[in-house]
């Protein structure tokens, strides 16, 4: 999209309070953030209100992993987009692979939670990607695209794409420079044709660490990334953030 990066940890079911703290700490100690990168942290929905006391939001800018598309009401379980404004959220996960699998969560439930979320001005960012039995099947692309079909409103420009292949997830594997750009490449073309978005964030997630970010960065068109295990290391985010 431009110069800004967009650098999101996913902190998924992990860390403590203690743990949460510390980390903050030392985030809030880092003194050569790139300039360019904006640092989105989506902790727990119960350390939400520990990590908004903690950060100065000129440095950290709190995110959360999910939120339901109803503003209340009887949804055991859920989490409601006015608990995530009263605790300064400004960008909500949507559709991660993992709430897809485990919870069941439809391209048709990605979409009244993206357009939820929309209408809150708050930024949602949707998670696509394929299985690696599609990928292997050369299914892949019609996946993406019937993805983004479902899940994408049109007009909404600066939306906050995240490709995630489920098969990098934790795995250890990377789609190629190559392979991720081609998927920039239908993306941008999908949303161009078919929702009249011309302007958005593509990230990348899954697998991403402080050696291949740089090459993924400097070598593709990508505005960012999602970041789960290496979100959590210390050593590790500070590398990404300071692109050393
Ligand atoms: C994720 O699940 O959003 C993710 C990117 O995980 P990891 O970096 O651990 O592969």
């Amino acid at each position: 999209m431009g110069q800004v990066k967009l650098i999101v940890s996913n902190w998924k079911m992990n860390l403590d309070s203690k743990q949460a703290t510390r980390l903050i700490t030392n985030l809030k100690k880092l003194k050569k953030i790139h300039p360019n990168f904006k640092n989105i942290i989506c902790p727990q929905f119960m350390l939400i209100p520990l990590v908004s006391r903690l950060i100065n939001q000129n440095q950290i800018i709190l995110g959360s992993q999910d939120c339901h598309y109803i503003n209340e009401g009887a949804y055991t379980g859920d989490t409601s987009i006015k608990l995530l404004k009263e605790n300064n959220c400004k960008y909500v996960i949507i559709g991660h692979s993992e709430r897809r699998h485990n919870h069941k969560e439809t391209d048709s439930i990605v979409r009244k939670k993206v357009e939820h979320v929309l209408l809150n001005k708050l930024k949602p960012i949707v998670c696509v990607g394929e299985s690696l039995k599609q990928r292997k099947s050369n299914k892949y692309k019609y996946i993406l695209k019937k993805q983004l079909n479902n899940c994408i409103p049109t007009n909404q420009n600066h939306i906050v794409i995240a490709y995630e292949p489920i098969w990098s997830i934790g795995s250890g594997l990377v789609p190629t420079l190559n392979e991720i750009n081609e998927i920039y490449s239908l993306t941008k073309l999908f949303l161009r044709n078919n929702k009249k978005i011309k302007d958005f964030y593509f990230l990348y997630g899954g697998s991403v660490n402080s050696e291949n970010f740089k090459k993924i960065l400097d070598n593709t068109d990508v505005d960012g990334a999602l970041i789960g295990g290496a979100s959590l290391n210390f050593k590790e985010i500070k590398k990404i953030l300071t692109k050393s």
